[in-house]
């Protein structure tokens, strides 16, 4: 069965949290004409919500009667409704009672408090956040309060250990399963890393308010800003050269798709459609597209909002050769020396990321940095993006000699 992730917003294949997508069958006709939603105890299972909340909200939503009929797993909406349709009120579903509302994680509990409020209690960053008690969904869950559920404790435990502290305060952790994410994270006490990890903390704790999730999604303003659009493309598109007649090859109009794709999604993009997008323009294996990619995938938030490891399994299947590494690293100076100077002290951790996500190997990297070239940008540009790489290259290195000298012990 086909799963898709919880989010439908974060485009990472590898996004932890998945559910099955929604299937429904059309039943009856004329007036008595009804959906069965196929899979929803499956689906609720993994919202970790009771499926008739599901229900009964696509009920409120669509102005439906439905029938909750958990005995034989029957849950029905009247009127003849498409899945993909339910599947967009799902996504609200989740969002107003599934993920937290600080950190939009979906591993909540839902508590029903004695004063009538409903808590999403987070699992991942502990905060609990209230439910708008304004949806009638809410006089349902408060009659209706959730069952303790006792299912899949250890599953859950487990993934909690995974969690590597995004944010947070990276505290000793007592490693008993390390995995790769986490090595860095808390295994390592030297200075660069720490120094690295650090600015990457500076980063998140300035750039952006919390909130930003909170973006006007009306339509209308969905179309101001792709009428803001041009605009922003020609000062910040320089994908060919530098000559400033606005090419229109296949690089250009991939590199317009992507930021005109982010526009009107509240700044993400797809990595499988980006893929497909590629593919179409006949540029999937071309070095090049790796350069478009590093410029107009990411923007200001990319290490607060992850947006390497959000794209790595795209970039890795782009990568085929060191010029494609090469490629991306190029792109990487000119997205950070000519569109976001603001971000130049987070090249190491940019660096890190790709390191970490297995998207650069630690030798084109190092290469990289022994010198400044004016392939991409400016020579003064180059210099400066590589000397901020520093903290980054020398833990390399240093990374390296501890490998060998580990090698020579054991022999
Ligand atoms: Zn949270």
């Amino acid at each position: 069965m086909a799963t898709i992730n919880i989010r439908r917003d974060v485009a990472d294949p590898f996004y932890r949290y998945k559910m099955e997508k929604l299937q429904s069958k059309i039943e009856g006709k004329g007036n008595g004409i009804k959906s069965v939603i196929v899979n929803l105890s499956s689906v609720a299972h993994s919202l970790s919500r009771d499926p008739s909340y599901v229900v009964k909200y696509f009920g409120f939503e669509l102005g439906a009667q439905v029938t909750a009929n958990p005995s034989d797993d029957r849950y029905i909406i009247n009127g003849a409704h498409d899945a993909p349709k339910l599947q967009d009120y799902l996504d609200g579903f989740i969002n107003k009672f599934v993920l937290c509302g600080k950190c939009k994680n979906p591993e909540t509990d839902l508590l029903v408090q004695k004063d009538g409020r409903i808590i999403r209690d987070c699992k991942a960053c502990g905060q609990r956040t209230d439910v708008d008690l304004r949806h009638k969904l809410a006089g349902y869950i408060v009659k209706n309060p959730p069952r303790r559920e006792k299912k899949s404790k250890g599953e859950k435990s487990k993934k909690n250990g995974k969690k590597n502290g995004d944010t947070e305060e990276s505290s000793p952790k007592d490693s008993g399963e390390s995995g790769e994410d986490e090595a860095l994270e808390a295994g390592s006490d030297d200075e660069l890393t720490r120094t690295i990890h650090e600015t990457a903390k500076q980063l998140n704790g300035t750039s952006i308010k919390d909130d930003d999730w909170a973006v006007d999604m009306s339509e209308e303003a969905i179309k101001a800003r792709a009428q803001n659009l041009p605009d922003d493309l020609k000062s910040r598109l320089v994908i060919e050269g530098g000559d400033s007649e606005g090419g229109d090859t296949p690089y250009d109009q991939l590199g317009s798709w992507i930021v005109s794709e982010k526009a009107k999604n509240n700044g993400d993009v797809d990595s499988i459609e980006v893929y497909k997008k590629a593919t179409e323009l006949g540029i999937e294996k071309k070095h090049k597209t790796l350069q478009v990619l590093a410029q107009t995938l990411f923007d200001e938030n990319i290490v607060k909002k992850n947006q390497i490891k959000k794209h790595a399994g795209l970039l890795k299947k782009l990568i085929t050769s060191d010029r494609h590494e090469k490629a991306l690293l190029g792109g990487t100076e000119r997205f950070i020396g000519n569109d976001h100077p603001e971000l130049i002290k987070a090249v190491p951790t940019i660096l890190m990321g790709y390191y970490d996500n297995d998207i650069l190997t630690e030798e084109t990297i190092t290469n990289w940095g022994t010198k400044a070239s004016r392939k991409y940008v400016e020579i003064q540009v180059s210099k400066k993006v590589r000397k901020a790489a520093e903290p980054f290259l020398k833990w390399l290195e240093q990374e390296d000699s501890e490998d060998e000298e580990e090698d020579s012990d054991e022999e």
